[in-house]
């Protein structure tokens, strides 16, 4: 549904951030991409999502290749829906005016409508005219992912959503989440550093480090069978 193939991007002439990159992903499954600080994992996602051009490679959507910015007038595509770390709420408009942002060229009865499902699925019915500031953590980043999910796209890449949340509120949000997605049975790749995120996101693991894949699979496995020191330290202390 989601391929990746052989994608590689150099930012100077000797770094190469992401090399020869290949994953694949089906329709309704959620993957966690897990990496340390600086290995790609945000540049990944935003050529996943059309808005970094790659120096090759391919990255196929069903039937469709997403374009490099540079090929295109307009960056992105509204299949796939990239959700930043900090958020990036207009802040002076309300929670349902930030959902309903991407509708406005809809017309109005679609727009109350589909506003309406999503205020309803991620529990903001009340906090609909509360601005952001007035909302905690986990409740903004509700409201951006409610904005990535307005358009219904067919996938959704979570770029680190959790990291300004404290432990409880991200696992508060996180069960919340994966039943939401299990729902819309929603394809959703989530990059996160923190393997026990990871882990409660997502069974099955992606390890990147310096924009290579050095391990994929069920959680289990890799934990019995580690390739690599970093796979070994991110579990050591589950031991
Ligand atoms: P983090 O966990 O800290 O968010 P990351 O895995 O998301 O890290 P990236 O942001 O993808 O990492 O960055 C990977 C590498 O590419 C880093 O060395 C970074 O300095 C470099 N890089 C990213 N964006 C640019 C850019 N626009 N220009 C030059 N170098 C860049
Ligand atoms: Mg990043």
């Amino acid at each position: 549904f989601l391929k990746i193939q052989r994608v590689s991007k150099s930012f100077s002439a000797n770094v190469n951030v992401l090399e020869d990159f290949s994953l694949q992903i089906s329709k309704g499954e959620v993957f966690s991409l897990i990496g340390e600080s600086g290995s790609g994992k945000s540049t990944l996602l935003r050529i996943i999502a059309g808005k970094e051009n790659r120096d090759s490679g391919e990255v196929i959507l069903g039937e469709v290749r997403v374009q490099n910015p540079k090929e295109k007038l307009v960056p992105g595509y509204d299949e796939i829906q990239l959700v930043y770390q900090d958020y990036k709420l207009f802040p002076n408009s309300t929670v349902a005016e930030n959902i309903a942002r991407p509708l406005l060229e809809y017309d109005k009865d679609y727009r109350e409508t589909r506003l309406n499902q999503l205020l309803k699925l991620l529990n903001l019915e009340s906090m609909k005219d509360k601005l952001p500031r007035e909302l905690s953590g986990g409740q903004q980043q509700k409201v951006a992912i409610g904005r990535a999910l307005s358009l219904e796209p067919s996938i959704v890449l979570l770029d680190e959503p959790f990291s300004s949340l404290d432990t409880i509120q991200r696992r508060e949000l996180i069960v919340e989440l994966k039943e939401i997605f299990r729902e819309l049975e929603m394809t959703v790749l989530f990059v996160t550093h923190d393997l026990d995120d990871a882990l409660q996101m997502s069974d099955h693991l992606v390890i990147i480090q310096k924009g290579k894949i050095i391990q994929q699979g069920e959680a289990e496995g890799i934990f019995m069978k580690p390739k690599s020191m970093y796979a070994a330290k991110l579990f050591s202390h589950l031991n």
